[in-house]
């Protein structure tokens, strides 16, 4: 099988309009696959989760049993309204240990927020070692909608490029796997999603007018999507574009997008800091004599 990972990374002068948004890259080219798609990618998330799981599991081990250990995973989730970002969160990081999990969303900087440079609220959501982290939008935000709404003049977001590329050196310096995802909905499929939630009252709590204000800076978000991923493409800390009109592709290849970077990091789980035969016997001893005294009596 294609290495999903490969197919899907980007770099500089990648061009958003030439991917196929309903696109399903790296999906086998074989007669069961063909036949129902969406079958076998929803029963292989249940496979790709277990696997996730379990190389989750180690990663939290290690840094548990070694505290020398700073490796961690950040996965970072960028898209247009409705591109699937939450739906990804509960499909893929569902498959997962919660414990083990940080995910964080971000939504317009706080009070608070606003008075401090627009790395500080991204630097206290980082995950511990051990730990898989996701961002549910990110520090891109400040080149994506504070560019396209002009919330900031350009002598402000221009330089965060650099700004975010020398932040995220620091990050994979420091024992971190970056995998940066944008989610790749076409402009329809955004409008189908909006109608969708329109027409579900159990969906009103996900609408916002201001998306459909936003559809008006859907070229210009395009966009600014297109520089960050082209100036924030880096080898160490590359981005992936997925397309994300099917959500049963979506899921299954961001599945594979992490479980590539925890395979990269080649975990297993840690030794016994501790002889497991002695321990063995210490309680099979304990069976027969009993401690009768309580201490200090
Ligand atoms: P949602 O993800 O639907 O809950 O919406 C979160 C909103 O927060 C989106 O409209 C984002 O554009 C907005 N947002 C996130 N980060 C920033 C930021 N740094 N500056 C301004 N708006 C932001
Ligand atoms: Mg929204």
């Amino acid at each position: 099988m294609a290495d999903v990972s490969e197919l899907l990374r980007v770099g500089s002068g990648v061009d958003l309009g030439a991917i196929d948004p309903a696109g399903t890259p790296g999906l086998p080219d074989r007669k069961e696959v063909r036949r129902d798609p969406k079958g076998w990618a929803r029963a292989e998330l249940v496979t790709l989760g277990a696997e996730l799981a379990r190389q989750q599991e180690m990663l939290f081990a290690n840094a548990k049993c070694n505290p020398a250990d700073q490796r961690r995973v950040l996965l970072v989730l960028q898209a247009m309204d409705c591109g699937g970002k939450d739906g990804t969160v509960k499909k893929v990081a569902g498959t997962m240990n919660p414990e083990g999990l940080r995910i964080t969303a971000f939504g317009p900087p706080t009070a608070e927020e606003r008075q401090h440079d627009f790395l500080w609220r991204i630097r206290r959501a980082l995950p511990l070692p051990g730990y898989l982290g996701i961002f549910n939008r990110s520090h891109y935000e400040d080149v994506l909608v504070v560019r396209v709404r002009e919330l900031a003049p350009p002598r402000v977001w221009k330089p965060r490029y650099e700004k975010i590329n020398n932040f995220e050196r620091e990050l994979t310096d420091s024992g971190f796997s970056l995998v940066k995802v944008m989610l790749h909905i076409s402009y329809d499929e955004q409008r189908r999603r909006l109608l969708e939630r329109l027409r579900d009252p159990t969906k009103y709590w996900k609408y916002n007018p201001d998306d459909v204000d936003n559809r008006a800076y859907w070229p210009a978000y395009q966009q600014a999507y297109q520089d960050a991923i082209s100036r924030c493409g880096t080898d160490h800390a590359p981005w992936h574009v997925v397309p994300a009109d099917r959500k049963w592709y979506r899921d299954w290849a961001v599945a594979n997008l992490i479980l590539d970077a925890l395979k990269r990091l080649r975990l297993s789980y840690p030794p016994a800091g501790f002889d497991p035969q002695a321990e063995t016997k210490r309680l099979e001893r304990e069976e027969t004599g009993r401690v009768s005294k309580v201490n200090g009596r």
